[in-house]
């Protein structure tokens, strides 16, 4: 589930530095009109991947809705066709969904499901086929509704993550799957395409990787916002490919500059954020902090683990992959907790702020353990969020979030902020030396309304 530099321009930060010469998100474009920074074009994600997914259409490619990172986008892309996340972050949708959902649900099913009631999602109304997963029970029960009246397969996700023969079975729904598209595409999935396919997505994540590795950095060059922009809802786009890379260039070659006031490194955790949904994320970052993880499925759990190229069963590398996903639907979700430390190992966190929709109840539920991670294990302060896509508490949670932020700067800790002897190796020096330097904020110009 994942975004366009959304949401009205917001105002530099207080400490702000100077613009930097060469600017990943400088504003103008070109005199033609055309994206030509990375951030201009990612703010054109939703129209981009219009544009991708129609020309991929009328040469005869299937589009492929998918609505969780436990869908291996590998097979759907071996066999031709094009993955586009379908998760619905607008709370515009809910009224709609409510009419047949029940309203304590959460918001993104019932915003996912509002859009296909309204018909508002461009890429639902051209998906030749929509692949599902048996996660949380709501979204199983809403998927029964949506497959009413469009073509749903469901791939049945077992969730003792630990017993071997889960992942038996697991394989075993990859395997049909691949039968079935094949048989539907009247196409032949070898290994070789698979493979292909596994090489594509490994390079689609190492560049987000090396990209989320710049907020390692004691002075990021860039927001937790601004990196939440930085991708798209069609993996796979060689135009894609080529803006990470420049991003990239640009933001580790951004001059270093020193704030009065370091913000606060958070570690975000719990649901994703998905395009139109990132309320919380702008919150935090609006009261004095600075997102450096992000630990969901728009951030960088999906991005951790890349598929094993050399493995001589294709299948079987998907397979253990994509099963080892450390999602609250699992049980038990131990992997959770491990990525979380690996985290703040990483990008050293002063705090760890959970999020959980209203109504999720496997992260709700798995939010005491997670705050028991965070207090005694790594032994910094935690807050838990629950809310849904209404903007009605954003005071609230503000006042919460400053709240904590107090506390950590009451404490004097900055334990992390100027140690550049925990930078990522993947961080170049030029950013691991001074200050926060977010970049400007970028025009919202998506003219769509989901992403995964
Ligand atoms: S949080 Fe879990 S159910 Fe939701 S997209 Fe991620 S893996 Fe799928
Ligand atoms: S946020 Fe929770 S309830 Fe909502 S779709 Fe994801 S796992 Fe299910």
């Amino acid at each position: 589930m994942d975004s366009s530099c959304g949401g009205s321009p917001k105002p530099e930060p207080a400490a702000a530095c100077p613009p930097p010469a060469t600017a990943c998100c400088s504003r103008g474009g070109s005199p033609d009109g055309a994206a030509r920074t990375p951030c201009e074009h990612f703010a054109r994600m939703i129209p981009n991947c219009l544009e991708y997914a129609r020309a991929a259409k009328a040469q005869g490619r299937p589009i492929v809705g998918i609505l969780c990172e436990y869908t291996p986008r590998e097979l759907i892309l071996a066999g031709g066709g094009v993955p586009v996340c379908l998760c619905g972050g607008s709370a515009d949708t809910i009224p709609a969904a409510e009419t047949q959902l029940p309203a304590n649900l959460c918001p993104l099913i019932k915003s996912t499901f509002g859009y296909h009631l309204q018909r508002g999602n461009p890429f639902l109304e051209m998906a030749d086929l929509i692949v599902a997963e048996t996660t949380c029970d709501g979204k199983k029960k809403m998927y029964e509704l949506l497959a009413e009246t469009r073509p749903v397969y469901v791939l049945e996700l077992p969730q003792k993550v630990d017993d071997a023969d889960a992942l038996v079975h697991w394989r075993a729904e990859l395997c049909k799957f691949r039968a079935m598209l094949e048989q539907r595409w009247g196409v032949e999935i070898a290994d070789e395409r698979i493979r292909e396919a596994a090489a594509l997505m490994n390079r689609e994540r190492a560049l987000r990787r090396r990209l989320a590795s710049l907020m390692a950095a004691p002075a990021p060059p860039l927001s937790g916002r601004q990196l939440l922009d930085l991708k798209s809802s069609i993996a796979g786009i060689p135009a894609d490919f080529e803006q990470y890379e420049t991003a990239f260039d640009l933001l580790s070659a951004k001059p270093p500059c020193a704030p009065a006031e370091p913000p606060v490194r958070v570690l975000m955790t719990g649901v994703p954020m998905v395009h139109g949904a990132e309320r919380v994320l702008e919150i935090v970052e609006d009261s004095g902090g600075l997102v450096v993880a992000m630990e969901n499925c728009t951030g960088l759990k999906p991005i951790l683990d890349d598929v094993d190229l050399d493995h001589p069963d294709p299948i079987d590398a998907l397979a253990d992959r994509y099963f080892h996903l450390p999602c609250s639907v699992m049980t038990r979700n131990d992997r959770r907790l491990e990525t979380l430390g690996r985290l703040a190992e990483t990008y050293r966190p002063q705090c760890v702020i959970d999020l959980i929709w209203q109504a999720c109840l496997t992260y709700d539920v798995e939010s005491h353990r997670v705050r028991r991670y965070a207090e005694e294990t790594l032994g910094i302060p935690y807050l838990r969020i629950e809310t849904d896509y209404s903007p009605s508490d954003s005071a609230r949670i503000a006042v919460r979030v400053e709240g904590l932020f107090e506390t950590i700067r009451d404490a004097g800790d900055g334990a992390g902020l100027h140690d550049p002897r925990s930078v990522h190796p993947e961080a170049p020096d030029s950013v691991a030396t001074t200050g926060p330097c977010a970049l400007p904020p970028c025009d919202a110009s998506g003219d769509g309304k989901s992403d995964g």
